[in-house]
């Protein structure tokens, strides 16, 4: 019996692909070191339209929200592009990520040192860096109202509202505080304090809850521009760095292509406890579908891989095996083992999706 549980939710193109990557761990997990999980899994997507004529159903919804944790792979492909907006693969995520409420969103950009060649920036500034950007991700600007296209006079105006609540800074700076005392305790909030009021507001609620609840960490504020700058001349400077929606997706991309392939880069989004004290949450690749090497063996299932380790760390509280995994990719990509994204121009045999995932398993098995 394990009262771990875990909705796979696989979805389109690679997605399935590099789940039964994932699906093989945690396999291992259960095995090896007898931490078991009960899995279920269901239908996401375009496959869960073609289906049940829905990017996701009420009863995969209603499973979602008693899971402790949602893995997803990724949605969405060509065949979809012409469904009606309400139908689209991409409004299954999006109603998952809504009706769980998950607001903060985990992007951690690291850098594994057999792959430092591959960022644009120099060796010695990106090998080794491991840094967590957490982004408030149910607010801001992408929700504010009044928003559109309105006549003003003769010409048309589009309008967006940067609105934040003082709960919703909250929750999402508390979010950032508990993860950086899990980490090297420190966290860098970024706003527009010096040009927009929502900033100003932003800064007083994270240094509030800040002196009221964790003056255990070392806490520093950055406007979002010159924090952009610090990300590429010395993100090492970082540990945490918490920020709203609109500098968070861009703040994230930037950080995350630090680090060299998409295949890599796992997310996470986290909402409030539940009654067993565990979060609200989903964890998935941040890639998508990749249809063009779908069904060929190509994809890496990397990125999906780590979603899983930051699944044991942050909704199971398993760091130690967290970091068992994420050693275990370490020390297959510094054998050399690489998918075609991850090749040099030098050539060399690539490995499979699924000789990648055997390799992971190797390592686990040498990690004991
Ligand atoms: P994509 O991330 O699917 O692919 C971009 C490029 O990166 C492609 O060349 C692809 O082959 C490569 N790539 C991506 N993941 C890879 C992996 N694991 N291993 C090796 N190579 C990888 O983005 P796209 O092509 O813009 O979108 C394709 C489809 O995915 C679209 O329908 C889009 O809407 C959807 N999408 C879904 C998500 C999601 O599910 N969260 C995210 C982004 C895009």
């Amino acid at each position: 019996m394990t009262d771990r549980s875990l909705l796979i939710l696989a979805g389109d193109g690679i997605g399935p692909e590099v789940m039964a990557e994932v699906s093989r761990i945690i396999g291992w997990f259960g095995d090896r070191r007898g931490i078991a999980f009960e899995v279920s899994e269901d239908l996401v997507g375009g496959i869960a339209y073609d289906t049940h004529g829905t990017p996701l159903t009420d009863a995969t919804m209603a499973r979602a929200q008693e899971v402790d944790a949602v893995l997803l792979g990724a949605v969405g492909g060509p065949k979809y592009d012409t469904l009606d907006f309400s139908l689209k693969p991409e409004r299954g995520l999006l109603r998952l990520r809504k009706e769980m409420d998950l607001y903060a969103n985990l992007r951690p950009a690291q850098c594994f040192d057999a792959l430092a060649d591959f960022s644009s920036l120099k060796k010695d500034v990106v090998a080794g860096l491991d840094i967590m950007i957490i982004r408030e991700l149910t607010s801001g600007v992408y929700f504010g109202e009044p928003r559109g296209i309105f006549k003003e006079g003769n010409e048309r105006v589009g309008i967006n509202t940067q609105r934040y609540t003082e709960s919703e800074i909250a929750r999402v700076a508390r979010s950032a505080f508990e993860l950086a005392r899990k980490r090297d305790n420190r966290v860098c909030s970024m706003e527009k304090a010096n040009v927009m009021e929502s900033g100003v507001l932003w800064r007083d609620v994270v240094t509030e809850v800040h002196a009221a609840e964790y003056p255990d960490v070392e806490l520093s504020h950055m406007y979002a521009d010159a924090g952009a700058m610090q990300l590429t001349r010395w993100p090492k400077q970082f540990d945490v760095i918490v920020t709203d929606n609109l500098f968070g997706d861009l703040l994230s991309d930037l950080a995350a292509m630090l680090t060299g392939s998409l295949g890599m880069l796992p997310s996470a989004s986290l909402g409030a406890p539940m009654a067993n004290g565990r979060p609200k949450a989903l964890y998935e690749p941040v890639h998508g579908s990749a249809p063009d090497i779908a069904g060929q063996g190509k994809a890496n299932p990397i990125a999906c891989v780590l979603s899983f380790a930051m699944a044991l760390r942050y909704s199971f509280d398993l760091g130690a095996e967290a970091d068992r995994l994420e050693k275990a990719v370490e020390a297959v990509l510094a054998k050399g083992i690489r998918t075609p994204d991850l090749m040099q121009a030098e050539g060399g045999t690539p490995a499979t999706t699924t000789q990648m995932g055997d390799a992971i398993l190797t390592a686990l098995d040498e990690s004991l």
